[in-house]
């Protein structure tokens, strides 16, 4: 193990050496189910035969190319996510908290456009929105911004789920230029709103009263996450802005920022940028990600095996006291405990089983959007076992 890594990880002691479908194995040749995914990145599972031709055969053309030129997979890839979403215009970064910061810098824009010099942005509680300096500000969970004040000024925190704090917050502040919000929290506990698509029509109607923009972080939640696209196209609603990344290369860094209407013109020349965003090698590991998930079908998918592994353990629990509640938005799937398991994690992994908790005492699987009926079986069954044996420790 090598001592020249900076220790911002608990990491397991376990190195994978190659991966299939929702598959893994380790240097000794043990074999795990993947029910992470890399956190919500590697929605195709592992090693997906079109996704490893795309990326072969772009890396043998052409790997990168300054944005100061045309680059075709980028355009290519723009104009898809633009079919999908109904949205209008795209800047490419390299992760969400980049996507995140070009959200937070464009409503910021917005604002001075509009006169208002000291714009704010309404962010919610337990939130997450990326580590950088501007986004862990805008996170809701302190232990993510502790030690790194000054944070950056601007944001307002209201609970989530909770559009009378919204309204109140409209009714007295003037410099408020936009809401960010995740569809579903997922790093704050897999925390889906009472009512879903009510909470986020509600919020774009007020936003539409008050001309502030709707920003939606999707970056966990798009991409076919949970059954559809994108997590707002289980409402009626359009966002202004929303941010992607995670699943959109699955697994090679890229990250974007998607806007509509006049937010898509906020940005003009030389107000934003990056070096590597939207290089042809990520672009084209992105349109063969969609076209994937197009062709086989993936988004259905994850609503089908989401639910099914939803009631597989509401079935196994049924009669458990202590885990309190099973909730799902397609695969992302939390199982929430009436104690703190972070040890699940370890004992999991034991069971060659690869899990994550968050919020401290949820469960929170992310499984590959390929994932099939007997691979969810499996999981419900392999992970049932090791709940049950950590419930009677
Ligand atoms: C993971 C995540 C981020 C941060 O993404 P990074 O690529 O790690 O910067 C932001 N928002 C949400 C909702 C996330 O789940």
């Amino acid at each position: 193990m090598s001592e020249h890594l900076m220790n911002t990880y608990m990491r397991q002691s376990v190195t994978f050496t190659k991966g299939e479908g929702v598959w893994l194995w380790d240097a000794a040749g043990e074999k795990y189910l993947d029910a992470l995914a890399g956190v919500a990145v590697n929605g195709l599972g592992h090693a997906h035969p079109k996704l490893v031709k795309a990326i072969s055969e772009q890396a043998a053309k052409l790997i990168h190319v300054s944005n100061y030129y045309h680059i075709a997979e980028q355009e290519a890839l723009a104009d898809k996510l633009c079919e999908v979403s109904g949205m209008d215009k795209v800047f490419f970064c390299n992760s969400g908290c980049e996507a995140n910061e070009a959200s937070i810098k464009l409503a910021r824009l917005y604002g001075h456009n509009k006169g208002i010099s000291n714009p704010e942005i309404i962010v919610m509680d337990k939130s997450f929105h990326g580590r950088t300096m501007a986004t862990l500000s805008a996170t809701g969970n302190r232990k993510v911004q502790a030690g790194f004040e000054p944070l950056v000024s601007g944001f307002i925190r209201v609970p989530y789920d909770d559009i009378e704090a919204v309204k109140q917050v409209a009714s007295r502040n003037s410099n408020v230029v936009a809401i960010l919000v995740e569809p579903v929290q997922g790093e704050g506990g897999i925390n889906i709103p009472k009512d879903a698509s009510g909470y986020l029509e509600t919020l774009r109607q007020i936003c539409d009263a008050h001309g502030w923009l709707l920003m939606l972080d999707e970056v966990q939640t798009g991409i076919g996450r949970t059954g559809t696209w994108f997590a707002f196209q289980h409402t009626n609603i359009q966002p202004d802005v929303m941010s992607l990344a995670k699943g959109l290369g699955s697994g090679v860094p890229i990250g974007a920022c998607v806007a509509r209407g006049a937010a898509a013109n906020v940005f003009t020349y030389g107000k934003h940028g990056s070096t590597f965003g939207g290089n042809p090698l990520a672009c084209a590991a992105g349109l063969a990600t969609l076209q994937a998930i197009e062709q086989e079908g993936l988004c259905k998918n994850a609503e089908k095996i989401g639910d099914l592994i939803r009631l597989g353990f509401e079935a196994e629990f049924k009669n458990t006291t202590a885990v309190t509640t099973v909730r799902n938005a397609g695969l992302m799937i939390g199982i929430e405990l009436d104690r703190p398991c972070g040890e699940l994690v370890k004992m999991a992994l034991a069971a060659k089983l690869l899990i994550n908790v968050t919020a401290d005492n949820v469960v929170r699987l992310l499984p590959p959007l390929v994932m099939n009926e007997s691979e969810a079986k499996e999981l419900v069954q392999r992970l049932a076992t090791v709940i049950k044996t950590f419930l009677n420790s």
